[in-house]
Formats: C-alpha cells, structure tokens, sequence
C-alpha cells in the first residue's frame, strides 16, 4: 500500500483484522457494500478469497489499522487481541476500535480501558448470526459503548447487517450476547436429549421432532407468551393458580427417572431438578415455575 493509499482514506473505509470464517463474511459483506476494505490475518493466505473480491491486503498489523478511519477485529478472544494490536496501538491512536471478538463483561471493559490509555476510541459488539447470514438485513449485531462514536460509525457498521445500540456501558453487547447464547444452548440441549430419550425406544430424531416440534414452539416457546410472561419475572409475581412448583417438581422427577430407565444421560434433567428443590426449599414451592427465577439471580449456593 502507499502512504497515498492512506492519506486519502474516505468515511467508508475499513480495516478489519482476523479473517477466520466470521472475519472472512465480515470481509465479503464491506466489499459487496462498496467499502475500500483493508485486512490483515496471522496466516496472509486467507486473504486470498477476498483480495480476488477487491480488498486490499497490509503486510502488517500496523500498515491495516493505519489504512482507515475504523478497524473491526474478529479474533477468537480479548487475550489474542491485545497480542496482535501490541505493534500497531500508535497507528490506532485518534481511530475508532470495534471489537467483535467473544469474551465476558470484564474482558470489554478492560479492554476500552486499554484503548484509552492510547488514545483509541473503542466500542465493543458481538454478532448474533453465523457467517452466511453477515450482510443481510436481518443479521443483528450489538455494541456498547460511547453513543457518539455509535451515531457517527453506524453507517458503515449498518453495512454488516442491523446495529443495535444497546448503551453506553461497555460491557452490555458480551453480557447480551452471552445471555442470548445461553438460550441457544439451553434450547438445543433441551431438544437434543429429548431426541435422546425418545431415540432409547428406536425412535428416529426425524420423527419425533415432526410431533414434538409442532407442540414446542406454540406451546412452550411463542415468542408473544414469553413476552408477556417477563413483566413477572421483573415484578416478582409467580402465582401458582394454574399449576405450582411443587407439582413441576414432579415431573422433573419423571424426566430423570426416565433417563435413568432409558440407560440414557440424566445429568441435565437432573440439573433441572435440583434447581427446582432449591427453589422449594427457599420457600418457592407455591408459586408457578418462573419462581425457579429468584435461584437463577443468587450466586451458586446462596
Ligand atoms: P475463531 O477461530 O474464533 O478466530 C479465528 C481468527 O483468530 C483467525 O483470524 C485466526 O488467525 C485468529 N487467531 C487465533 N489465534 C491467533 C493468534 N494467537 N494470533 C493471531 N491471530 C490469531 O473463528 P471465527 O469463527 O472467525 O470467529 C471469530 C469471532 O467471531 C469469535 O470471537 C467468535 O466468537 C465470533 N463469532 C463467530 C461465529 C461463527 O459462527 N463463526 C458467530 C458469531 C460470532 P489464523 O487464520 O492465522 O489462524
């Protein structure tokens, strides 16, 4: 790249460093939306694909930052970030930082603490879609951080998919992201061993998802019921008219039972159970099984 090249950067462009399958979608989306995309990755011939597209390749670190107003990093952790940015923290000084790489609460704000400390603007994000879905209009993407810098970038930010601002405490986009990664896994493990259970008795997962499936999401997980239910977790309110804990407790019971006479895994619906025992042992047991909430807010074994 010549020092040109850099001098007459443009609003629009970008640099973005880690172009592992997520950077590299990261990557094909700026370039099909007309950004000067400049990258940088630890093994160069990843770039390949993109440099065909029109990006342009640095040699370094330093030489990509320096190359636009803002650079996305999509690495794997907070740790590798400050590794790979250790040579280039003078050519970031004065430029804006998004990290999108996936780490916990204290990791982002440490992290806009080190990017202070060299005069780097800094927001934090996560993206809520796997690789094939980057650039489209329903692709969400998080960020915390200083509203201003949001306001000012998000009409590159916006050519990676839907930016939702989320506040300027730095720690909010990890803290959602994480939070909604954990209903992902919760509902695919809920799924999976259920499959599982079914599978004892030679059921194919093909079948049984066919009926299951059906009863699941309008029963269990509508979205509309699931919102109406979480003013109640806000006010407290768990009546048990409808049904308690205790009786919910029963079938918890029955699922590891089951499990154990299957000859399959029972260590989550055992998990479950022990949740909804503490529950009832702190005086829960009569009010519906949301109450299960009030243990989830304690530390373990408060
Ligand atoms: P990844 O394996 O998390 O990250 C790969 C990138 O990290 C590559 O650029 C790799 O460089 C680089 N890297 C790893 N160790 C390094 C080191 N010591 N020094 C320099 N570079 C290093 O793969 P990914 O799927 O692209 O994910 C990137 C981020 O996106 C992660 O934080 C992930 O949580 C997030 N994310 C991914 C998905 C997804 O479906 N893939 C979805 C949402 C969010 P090399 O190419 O040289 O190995």
């Amino acid at each position: 790249m010549t020092p040109q090249q850099s001098i007459n950067q443009r609003d629009n462009d970008i640099s973005l460093v880690g172009l592992g399958p997520m950077g590299l979608a990261l990557g094909a989306a700026l370039v099909r939306k007309g950004h000067a995309v400049t990258v940088w990755n630890r093994t160069p011939e990843k770039a390949d694909g993109l440099v065909a597209l029109g990006a342009r390749r640095a040699d370094t670190v330093a030489e990509a930052v320096a190359a636009s107003p803002i650079t996305l990093m999509c690495l794997n952790d907070y740790d590798t970030m400050y590794e790979v940015l250790g040579p280039a923290t003078t050519a970031l000084a004065g430029r804006l930082l998004v990290n999108l790489n996936s780490g916990t609460p204290n990791e982002a704000r440490a992290a806009l603490e080190w990017a202070g400390t060299h005069g780097i603007d800094y927001l934090d994000g996560a993206i809520m879609v796997p690789p094939p879905l980057v650039g489209e209009p329903g692709a969400v993407f998080l960020y915390s951080g200083a509203r201003d810098l949001f306001d000012r970038h998000r009409p590159v930010l916006a050519s990676l998919g839907d930016p939702r601002y989320l506040g300027a405490e730095v720690s909010l986009a990890v803290l959602y992201n994480t939070a909604m990664l954990e209903m992902m896994y919760a509902t695919l493990n809920g799924w999976l061993h259920a499959s599982a259970l079914v599978a004892s008795a030679n059921i194919p997962a093909t079948e049984f998802a066919e009926l299951a499936l059906d009863w699941f999401m309008p029963t269990v997980l509508d979205p509309a019921s699931l919102a109406r239910r979480a003013p109640a977790l806000d006010a407290g309110d768990y009546p048990g008219t409808l049904g308690t804990l205790a009786m919910n407790l029963n079938a918890l019971h029955h699922i590891t039972r089951t499990s154990e006479e299957q000859g399959i895994h029972s260590a989550q619906p055992r998990l479950m159970r022990e949740i909804a025992e503490r529950a009832i042992a702190a005086g829960l047991g009569e009010g519906n099984y949301l109450s299960v909430y009030e243990i989830f807010k304690k530390p373990d074994g408060a």
